[in-house]
């Protein structure tokens, strides 16, 4: 077992990290503020291959092993968490739906266009009615002589508002329930695809989330990803690779969050010393740490297991240790600020925000823990 990275995991993590504080930290406040990302980011990040991490080199992708994208989104991520969500959307949930279930037609046509970034990626599961039960969705896509139908609402879009192709899920069978259910790739600007207001959020306040409504919204028969009813099934092994990269997003808010408050103890000065030299202080710093460190063991061995099988149980166990950590790192790091952290003159109270919402999407805390239950035997942890 070897506990160092290897040397492409290493040059992609500090590739991002400089990208991160040279690009986003500066500008994370303002993002947060202005609750948008500027487009020249995007088109920096689309430069740079960002966009076609996961993809291979035949769609000019960067083709990537999970644990390098793994250790790139953290640095993402500890610059800007707003920012990073809707490029680990793009990557794990969006372009893997086509590169790992279309048909060499729909890879031909739109993966190109995925990794250049010209064609952002959005993931419509959830909807009002059916967010942990997402297999009671009601969208409908009816089939007609030459295409599908779509209809019905999608709640919380993430990068709704600028991206070029949704993949969208819907019944196909209304009778089959989650077995009834099909994937489509849906392009912006066809007509019948709505979208909502910019909804306003507690955290990662640049990313634009939104609902999408499709009303008689009518797409090509090959639009259709995988088999008929297969979307469910389609939907969940997607989402252990987006659960990759939310606990990469939380450990980056957690590490940063660490960050602020070591420094914050050794500056700030309370009985005439810096608050760094009460042991109460030096305990948080020290938990802080254990969390964070436990936490990105679990996932990078979830991101090295996810390249050789599924790993649905590590995946959800990396998710939610993670996110659990950035809460609980993000609360300590606003403590040992005082009053300051509850102030926006420092960040951690941007990174308390941002931290909340890692575990609510991609699943709760407690769909993760269903998920790890459901894999679970009395010899096999
Ligand atoms: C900012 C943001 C961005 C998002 N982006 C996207 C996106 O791009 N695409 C997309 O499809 N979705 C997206 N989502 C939706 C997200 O995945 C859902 O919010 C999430 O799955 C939870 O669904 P819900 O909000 O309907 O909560 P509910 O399912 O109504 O859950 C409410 C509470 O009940 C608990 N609960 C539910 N069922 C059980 C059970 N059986 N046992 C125990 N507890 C239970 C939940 O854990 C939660 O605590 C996003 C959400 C947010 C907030």
């Amino acid at each position: 077992m070897d506990f160092i990275l290897g040397e492409d995991q290493q040059l992609m993590a500090e590739a991002a990290r400089e990208f991160a504080e040279k690009k986003l930290m500066p500008i994370a406040e303002k993002m947060d503020e202005d609750e948008q990302v500027p487009q020249e980011i995007y088109d920096e990040l689309a430069e740079l291959g960002y966009f076609g991490m996961l993809l291979p080199e035949e769609y000019d992708g960067l083709e990537l092993d999970t644990l390098s994208y793994t250790c790139a989104m953290e640095e993402l991520a500890r610059g800007s968490a707003g920012v990073m969500v809707g490029i680990s959307v793009h990557n794990s949930l969006c372009s893997q739906a086509v590169y790992q279930f279309g048909s060499d037609k729909l890879k031909k046509k739109y993966l190109e266009g995925m990794a250049s970034g010209e064609l952002f990626g959005s993931y419509c599961l959830s909807e009002p009615g059916a967010g942990t039960d997402a297999g009671s969705l009601k969208a409908t896509a009816d089939e007609v002589d030459d295409g599908y139908v779509l209809n019905g609402t999608k709640s919380w879009i993430t990068s709704a508002g600028h991206a070029g192709v949704f993949i969208v899920f819907a019944l196909t069978d209304k009778a089959a329930g989650d077995k009834g259910i099909s994937c489509f790739i849906v392009e912006r600007d066809t007509p019948g695809l709505n979208l909502g207001a910019k909804e306003k959020k507690m955290g990662i306040k640049p990313s634009d989330t939104r609902e999408v409504s499709f009303v008689d919204c009518k797409i090509p028969k090959e639009n259709l990803i995988g088999t008929k009813g297969e979307g469910f099934k389609i939907a969940l092994i997607l989402l252990d690779n987006g659960r990759i990269g939310i606990a990469a997003q939380a450990l980056g808010i957690a590490q940063a969050a660490f960050e602020e408050a070591y420094k914050y103890a050794h500056e700030r000065e309370q009985f005439g010393q810096p608050i760094a030299n009460f042991q109460a202080i030096q305990f948080k710093l020290s938990d802080m740490a254990i969390k964070i460190e436990a936490s990105r063991l679990l996932v990078h061995k979830a991101a090295f297991l996810k390249d050789k099988s599924r790993a649905s149980k590590e995946c959800s166990m990396a998710k939610l240790s993670a996110s659990e950590t950035a809460n609980w790192v993000a609360n300590q790091a606003v403590q040992i600020h005082g009053g300051y952290g509850y102030v926006k003159e420092y960040p951690v109270e941007r990174y308390f925000r941002d931290a909340r919402v890692t575990e609510i999407y991609e699943g709760t805390s407690e769909a993760q823990r269903m998920v790890i239950y459901r894999n679970l035997d009395r010899k096999n942890l």
